[in-house]
C-alpha cells in the first residue's frame, strides 16, 4: 500500500476501537496509521439514506473522501455500515439499527427488539458489516462480514454496545456482552469482514 494513513468514517467509539485493534494484529497492516474524522476537520453530517448496508457504507466513505479531496489530504477511507437482520422480523432492524426505536439509544433499541419479539419461537439472527476502503481516487474495495446468534430474551453481560448483551453468538456459546474483546473480533461481522478485506489487500 502507498498510502499508510486511513481515516476512520465513524465516530462510533466501539467500532473505532475494533477496527484499530483488528488492523494493529495484523503483519501486512500494523504500521497503518488511523485517524477519526474529527482528528481532520470533519464535521459534517453524513445522511446514511441508503436502502442497503453496501449503500450506506460507500455514502459515508464518499462523503468524507470528497472532504479529503477538497482539503488535499491524501488518506484512505475506511467505511462500514453494519446492522442487525432478526429472520422473525424478516431481515428487520438491519440498516435501520441504529435508530430501531430513536436514534442512537441502546436501551430503547434493545428494549424495542425484545418486546417485537416477546412470544416469538424463532429467535435467530445475525449481525452483518459491509466494509468499504476507499482509495484517494475514489476505486474502493468492499468486503462483507457475517456472524451468526440468536436474539436472547434478557441482556447479558455488558451493556455498552447496543445489541451486544442480546446477541447470543452461535460461535462462542455466549453473548457478545460477555465475550472478551478478542472474543468478539474473531467471529464477529466486523471482524470477518476486515479479514476478507485484508486478504484483498495483501494477495
Ligand atoms: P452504523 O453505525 O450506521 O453502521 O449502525 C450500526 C448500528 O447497528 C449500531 O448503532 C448498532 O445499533 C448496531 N450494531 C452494529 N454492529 C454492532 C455490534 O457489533 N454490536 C452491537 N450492535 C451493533
Amino acid at each position: 500500500m502507498k498510502q499508510k494513513t486511513i481515516v476512520i468514517a465513524s465516530s462510533n467509539q466501539h467500532k473505532l476501537k475494533e477496527f484499530k485493534k483488528m488492523f494493529a494484529e495484523n503483519e501486512a497492516t500494523k504500521d497503518i496509521a488511523f485517524l477519526t474524522m474529527k482528528d481532520v476537520g470533519f464535521d459534517g453530517d453524513i445522511i446514511e439514506d441508503g436502502k442497503t448496508f453496501e449503500e450506506n457504507a460507500l455514502i459515508k466513505a464518499r462523503a468524507v473522501n470528497k472532504f479529503l479531496r477538497d482539503n488535499k489530504l491524501e488518506y484512505l477511507v475506511l467505511a462500514d455500515d453494519s446492522g442487525l437482520c432478526v429472520d422473525a422480523l424478516d431481515g428487520a432492524p438491519g440498516v435501520y439499527s441504529a435508530r430501531f426505536a430513536e436514534e442512537h439509544n441502546d436501551f430503547a433499541n434493545r428494549e424495542k427488539l425484545k418486546a417485537e419479539l416477546l412470544g416469538k419461537q424463532n429467535r435467530t439472527a445475525k449481525f452483518v458489516t459491509n466494509l468499504v476502503l476507499m482509495n484517494y481516487d475514489g476505486t474502493y474495495l468492499l468486503a462483507v462480514g457475517e456472524t451468526n446468534g440468536k436474539i436472547l430474551e434478557n441482556e447479558v453481560g455488558s451493556l455498552e454496545f447496543c445489541y451486544d448483551p442480546l446477541f447470543y453468538s452461535f460461535d462462542l456459546n455466549k453473548s457478545f456482552g460477555e465475550a472478551t474483546e478478542e472474543e468478539k473480533n474473531s467471529v464477529s461481522h466486523r471482524g470477518r469482514a476486515v479479514q476478507k478485506l485484508l486478504k484483498q489487500l495483501v494477495y
